[in-house]
C-alpha cells in the first residue's frame, strides 16, 4: 500500500465546534496564548491553565469527528495513513484513525512537572491543583507549549520523508517546526492543501490548493486519492 501522510490542525476540527486559534484573532477561546500555553504562563498561574485545559477538555468530550476525520480513517482500507496532528483533541483516534502522532501533546494526558517521562492518561475532564505524579510533583497538562520543544517532530519527519502522497489540512502553517514538516517531503510527491482561508506555501510543484472546508474539500478530493494509490 501505498503511504498517505497529513498534516492537520485546528481546522480540521472546526466543523465538530472547537474554534480554532487564528481565526480568533490569535486569542485561544478568549485568552492570550502566552497566558495558557507557555511555560511563563504556568509559573504565573498553574491554577488558570489546569482551568483552561480542563475547559478545553470538556468540549473535547462534548463534541463529534466530523465528515473530514472520517473520510480519513476510511483512507485506512486504501492506504497506510499517517495523521500528524498539531491539534490537542482526540477527534482523529474517535473518527477510527489509527495510526496519529500529536505533534503538540494530548488534551488527554498529565506529566509531571518533575519527571517529564511520567506520563498518565487523564480519565474525565479535570486536572487540579494538588494532582500529583507518583513521587508528588504537581501535574500539568501534557502539552507541548510556546517555546517548548517538539520531540516528536523527528519521528513525523521520517514519515514525511516516506510519504507517496502528502496532505495539510486546516492549518495556517504557521507555528513551527510542524508548518515545516512539508520541506521534508520528497520533492515530486503530490501534495494536496485544504483550507477555506488557504496559507501561503513556497515551491508551488506538485502542489494542489483545494479552498474548501475539510467536510467538502476532503469529499472531493476523496476520488483523486484512491485513483493515485
Ligand atoms: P490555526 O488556528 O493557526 O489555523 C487554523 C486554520 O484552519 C486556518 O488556516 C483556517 O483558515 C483553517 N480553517 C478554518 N475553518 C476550517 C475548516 N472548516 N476546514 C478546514 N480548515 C479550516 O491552527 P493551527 O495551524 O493548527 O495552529 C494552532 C495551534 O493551536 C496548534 O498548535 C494547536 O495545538 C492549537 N489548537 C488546537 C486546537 C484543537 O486541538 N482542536 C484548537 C485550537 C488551537
Amino acid at each position: 500500500m501505498k503511504k498517505l501522510v497529513v498534516l492537520t490542525g485546528a481546522g480540521i476540527s472546526a466543523e465538530s465546534g472547537i474554534p480554532t486559534f487564528r481565526d480568533s484573532g490569535g486569542l485561544w477561546e478568549g485568552f492570550r496564548v502566552e497566558d495558557v500555553a507557555s511555560p511563563e504562563g504556568w509559573q504565573r498561574n498553574p491554577a488558570l491553565v489546569l482551568d483552561f485545559y480542563n475547559q478545553r477538555r470538556k468540549k473535547a468530550l462534548e463534541v463529534k469527528p466530523n465528515r473530514g476525520h472520517e473520510i480519513l480513517a476510511e483512507l485506512e482500507r486504501h492506504f497506510t495513513v499517517v495523521v500528524v496532528t498539531q491539534n490537542v483533541d482526540n477527534l482523529h483516534e474517535r473518527a477510527g484513525s489509527t495510526h496519529v502522532i500529536h505533534l503538540h501533546g494530548s488534551l488527554f494526558e498529565s506529566r509531571s512537572t518533575k519527571d517529564e517521562r511520567l506520563v498518565y492518561p487523564i480519565e474525565g475532564w479535570e486536572l487540579n491543583p494538588g494532582d500529583a505524579c507518583e513521587q508528588g510533583s504537581q501535574l500539568r497538562p501534557n502539552i507541548v507549549w510556546f517555546g517548548e520543544q517538539v520531540p516528536l517532530m523527528e519521528v513525523a519527519a521520517m514519515h514525511a520523508q516516506e510519504a507517496d502522497l502528502f496532505l495539510v489540512v486546516g492549518t495556517s502553517l504557521v507555528v513551527y517546526p510542524a508548518a515545516g514538516l512539508i520541506n521534508y517531503v520528497r520533492y515530486d510527491t503530490p501534495k494536496y492543501v485544504i483550507d477555506p482561508n488557504l496559507p501561503e506555501v513556497a515551491n508551488r510543484k506538485f502542489l494542489k490548493m483545494i479552498e474548501e472546508k475539510a467536510s467538502t474539500g476532503m469529499e472531493k478530493i476523496r476520488q483523486e486519492l484512491l485513483d493515485l494509490q
